[in-house]
């Protein structure tokens, strides 16, 4: 299993890209801006679509690659997430005044999106790889995965912010190798990240303190500029809770095979 992140910043900007996770050259996990540096062909070859939520850091680029491939591919690209987020992309993009209903073009019959619904819990196979929607809590409906492959074991937040329902979501499993979580803001915005309902590094080493596994810990999703202060902050915090596990911030770019 081979995973790229597209992209991994709370923003935009010279070389920063919103969250996009590339699974083998057939998957995508949301479709931020990271999704825009895929070649046509590679755009072409994605067949699966796993989104955690509807923000447009998450989406934005998700109406745009779809209206790229349009004449280049043969079967609908699925697009898995809640009901909830279907409900929201049917009716606030794909509504024929932002964007086109590409559920329903070239035909309805033969579309070139399929939305299907996936609650949490449920998972979901694809040629060795099983991905597992596990729930979170953020100020929409909201979702993390974990995604087991032949090797080796990742999740993903998407984001969230304190809560137990992702750290249950992993424990209930035996296995996880690495862990990529959303951590948007410095302690300094403690109140901010909880009314936005992201973590900042206090509350997400008090939720890291709630999982059995010890994996490699990727921050993403941090404030544009603010990147090594909340990595720092979540070394320190973890050492204070004496949790001994490798941290670093994503840059974008990287490639884990797992
Ligand atoms: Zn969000
Ligand atoms: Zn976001």
């Amino acid at each position: 299993m081979r995973l790229k992140i597209l992209g991994c910043s709370g923003g935009v900007g010279g070389p920063l890209r919103s969250t996009c996770l590339q699974l083998d050259h057939d998957i995508i996990i949301d479709s931020g801006t990271g999704v825009g540096d895929l070649t046509l062909e590679e755009m072409a070859a994605l067949r699966h679509i796993f989104l955690t939520h509807t923000h447009m850091d998450h989406i934005s680029f998700l109406p745009l690659l779809i209206d790229s491939i349009f004449d280049r591919i043969k079967e609908p690209i699925i697009i898995h997430a809640l009901p909830e987020s279907i409900e929201a992309l049917r009716k606030h993009i794909f509504n024929w005044i932002i964007w086109p209903d590409f559920s329903k073009l070239p035909s309805t019959d033969h579309p070139v999106i399929k939305f299907e619904p996936m609650r949490p819990g449920e998972k979901i196979t694809l040629d060795g790889r099983t991905i597992e929607m596990i729930p979170v809590n953020h100020v929409v409906p909201g979702v993390g995965y974990r995604v087991e492959g032949p090797q080796g074991v990742f999740a993903f937040s998407g984001d969230t912010t304190s809560n137990d329902c992702f750290w249950q979501g992993l424990n209930a499993r035996d296995r996880l190798d690495l862990l990529i979580v959303e951590c948007a803001f410095t302690d300094d915005d403690l109140e901010l990240s909880k009314k936005a309902y992201h973590y900042c590094p206090s509350l997400l080493t008090d939720d890291i303190a709630k999982l059995k596994h010890r994996p490699d810990v990727y921050i993403t999703h941090a404030k544009p500029g603010q990147e090594c202060v909340i990595c720092e902050q979540v070394k320190t915090a973890l050492q204070k809770l004496s949790i001994h596990v490798p941290v670093q911030c994503l840059t974008g770019g990287e490639i884990f095979t797992l």
